[in-house]
């Protein structure tokens, strides 16, 4: 991108929360905005800001005003957990005053702020300075979960698993209540709580990670019937132009990004497959199992990114290494045919890489829109918050990816539901790496998708023009 001249005095703070899913898109955000001359500052916990230092130092080298301030914890208190697993609900509570002595003494132009620090909205309003939020999902499934909220045709259902349409959206979508987050459930309810709604209601309006060509009709929708003022300006991964910021991105990866490299380079365009189920989410060994086998029966290559597993199976055996099939891993060197990583991989250097073709994902959107941007098709396999809504996007409105079949939404930190099968497993992937007519379409669509993700963030494209536009209006307000 180029450097704005115009925007040189704007000064914007980022507050990212303290999770992967979370903290890595607004990261990229302070960069973005860096990037187009903005004066930017991610304020972090003081234990959280080692897993992004060294890129935004590499900006600060290239000449971009960016930096991290560590906020002071006040004596005693502890920060909050700071790995890529702090969940939805980790408090972080204990930053509320250095944010508020930092805001009153800095005054920035705006503060983005992540809806997951559930107080800071008050304190920041309270202050006085304008704040914007950044709650990390997409238009589709914000759209489609308000209208759920709405008409609630999951009331009109007998069963579980008794599919039903969400109306009123510009595609047919069709559910079942077991894919739908708990709080869908609760009569009169269906939406988020009133504390983060409200916050949104008072604040300046919302960034949102996507990009117009993805969901037009959604982000049309969302702009008009549900934010008081949107910016669309994703996918924001692609400001990771280096490899060295892919290859860190979020933390370090569990393997060198040179023979992770070296592994893809020996293989052929488009014929592996690489699979991840993101920051959060644990799966039990069993369903690990099953996706051993239906890897392995599926005959396709494919890196698969391990992150955590529940628990072990109910018989002792199953811990942390002693599901996979016995000999799997040995064959998988042999035959080259699989690279395991156990732990953080370099997802956007994988996924980026010719020979990638394919990715099983748990459809996080951080994940959906990485996957989009690489234009790779994907094999659907949803666990949790809003991914089953992203799922919908990615296979009945985008028509890039086959549903592997998962039925069951799971809370992060609940048991999950019976395992998906390894047939399914296979089927999915080889619908997907088959290299078959219906596979080779779903391919087209996601190149051409992927193509359009970059347009958007170059110059002239569709969320450069509302980064700007959001610069401006910021640059505007100081003059008043
Ligand atoms: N990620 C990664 N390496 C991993 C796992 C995840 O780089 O091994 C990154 C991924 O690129 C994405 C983020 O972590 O940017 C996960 O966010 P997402 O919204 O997809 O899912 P969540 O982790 O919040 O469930």
């Amino acid at each position: 991108m180029v450097q704005s001249s115009m925007a040189d005095e704007v000064e914007m703070f980022f507050f990212p929360f303290v999770g992967g899913g979370h903290q890595i898109p607004m990261i990229d955000l302070a960069r973005l905005f860096a990037s187009l001359g903005v004066k930017s500052t991610i304020v972090a916990a003081p234990n959280n800001a080692l897993s992004f230092q060294r890129s935004i130092a590499r900006d600060r080298d290239s000449g971009r005003s960016i930096s991290i301030h560590p906020l002071d914890l006040p004596p005693g208190s502890e920060p909050p957990d700071s790995d890529m697993s702090a969940a939805p609900f980790t408090d972080t509570s204990m930053l509320q005053e250095p944010l508020r002595h930092l805001l009153i003494a800095r005054r920035p132009d705006c503060i983005i702020a992540d809806t997951f620090h559930r107080w800071s909205a008050d304190v920041i309003d309270a202050v006085g300075v304008p704040r914007i939020v950044f709650n990390g999902n997409g238009c589709f499934s914000r759209s489609a979960q308000e209208l759920m909220r709405i008409h609630r045709p999951h009331d009109k259902v007998d069963s579980e698993y008794c599919p039903f349409e969400i109306p009123g959206l510009p595609d047919r979508i069709v559910m079942t209540k077991s894919q739908l987050p708990h709080f869908h459930k609760l009569s009169g309810s269906g939406k988020l709580s009133g504390r983060t709604l409200n916050s949104e209601d008072r604040s300046l309006g919302v960034v949102v990670n996507s990009f117009l060509d993805l969901e037009p009709a959604y982000v049309e929708y969302f702009k008009k019937e549900m934010a008081k003022k949107a910016w669309v300006i994703g996918p924001v991964s692609l400001c990771n132009r280096n490899v060295e910021d892919k290859a860190e991105r979020g933390q370090r990866a569990a393997i060198d990004e040179q023979s992770c490299l070296s592994w893809l380079n020996a293989k052929e365009p488009n014929s592996v497959l690489y699979v991840s189920f993101g920051s959060l989410a644990r799966l039990t060994p069993k369903q690990l199992l099953e996706i051993a086998y239906g890897l392995e029966a599926s005959s396709c290559s494919f890196i698969w990114a391990i992150g955590k597993i529940f628990e072990p199976m109910e018989n002792g055996e199953g811990g942390r290494e002693d599901w996979l099939p016995s000999g799997l891993e040995e064959r998988l060197k042999e035959s080259k045919r699989g690279l395991i990583i156990r732990g953080w991989a370099p997802q956007l250097l994988i996924l980026e890489h010719p020979s990638v073709g394919g990715y099983m994902t748990h459809c996080g959107w951080n994940s959906t829109l990485e996957g989009v941007s690489a234009g790779v098709p994907m094999v659907t396999f949803p666990h949790s918050a809003e991914q089953f809504f992203n799922e919908k996007l990615i296979t009945d409105v985008l028509r890039i990816g086959v549903q592997v079949g998962s039925m069951e939404w799971t809370s992060w930190n609940a048991q999950p539901g019976p395992p998906v099968g390894r047939e399914k497993v296979e089927a999915a992937v080889r619908k997907v790496m088959d290299g078959g007519e219906k596979a080779a379409e779903m391919r087209r669509r996601a190149k051409e998708l992927g193509e359009k993700a970059k347009r958007a963030v170059e110059e002239g494209g569709s969320s450069y023009e509302e980064a700007e536009a959001l610069i401006q209006e910021l640059k505007s307000r100081k003059k008043v």
